[in-house]
């Protein structure tokens, strides 16, 4: 059984592990490089990614964290966990760092005031079944996407044009929703797939 962290500097920590302790695996919290060095697969939670990188440099785990992410530990970060897996960031703040990996540019609370927080059904690529049913709160969205990067999933934005909110890149998987919060186990299973190396 793998052993699949949490990166749990801050955001919603508990809700992932409770998760991921339904499935077929170890869990473990991840806030020191030694702790880092003990998973085989890492989740970055949503919450806050500017507080997150902040304290990422703090607890000296932003460097930890790339060099094990080019080294090709697979990663699924959601909402803020997204952010911190992109490349880039549109509406970062001074000085705000991400751990990347994923050749995306992301846009910071991009589906606007109106509908700063909202649910939507989501095709995505790769689960069985029903569409996924996914909460939105503040939640970027994907600009550009690399080629390396296959998308994973659309949902209509503001002005109704499509908007990327799944993608994945290798062995690293990013939403912009929050799966850990809507009791449907089969994104997180699909990461586990992952790091299994079965996906
Ligand atoms: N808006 C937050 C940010 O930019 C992300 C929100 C979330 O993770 N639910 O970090």
């Amino acid at each position: 059984r793998p052993t699949i962290g949490v990166l749990a500097l801050q955001g919603d920590v508990a809700e992932h592990l409770r998760v991921l302790d339904t499935l077929d695996v170890h869990t473990a919290e991840v806030i020191s490089p030694d702790q880092l060095d003990t998973v085989d697969g890492l989740v970055l939670p949503g919450g806050e990614s500017t507080t997150m990188s902040k304290l990422a440099v703090r607890y000296g785990l932003l460097e930890p964290l790339r060099k094990r992410v080019r080294a090709g530990m697979p990663a699924y970060g959601t909402c803020a966990g997204m952010i911190m897996l992109a490349d880039r960031v549109e509406g970062a703040v001074e000085g705000q760092e991400t751990v990347g990996g994923i050749d995306m540019t992301v846009r910071r609370n991009a589906f606007g005031r109106q509908t700063e927080s909202f649910e939507a059904s989501v095709d995505i690529d790769g689960l069985d079944g029903a569409p996924f049913d996914a909460l939105f709160i503040r939640a970027p969205w994907v600009e550009r996407t690399g080629p390396e990067v296959t998308v994973l999933g659309s949902v209509p934005g503001p002005d109704g044009a499509g908007r990327i909110v799944a993608v994945r890149q290798g062995g690293l998987m990013a939403t912009s929703f929050h799966p850990e919060l809507t009791g449907d186990a089969r994104i997180h299973r699909l990461f586990v797939d992952l790091v299994k190396g079965h996906a």
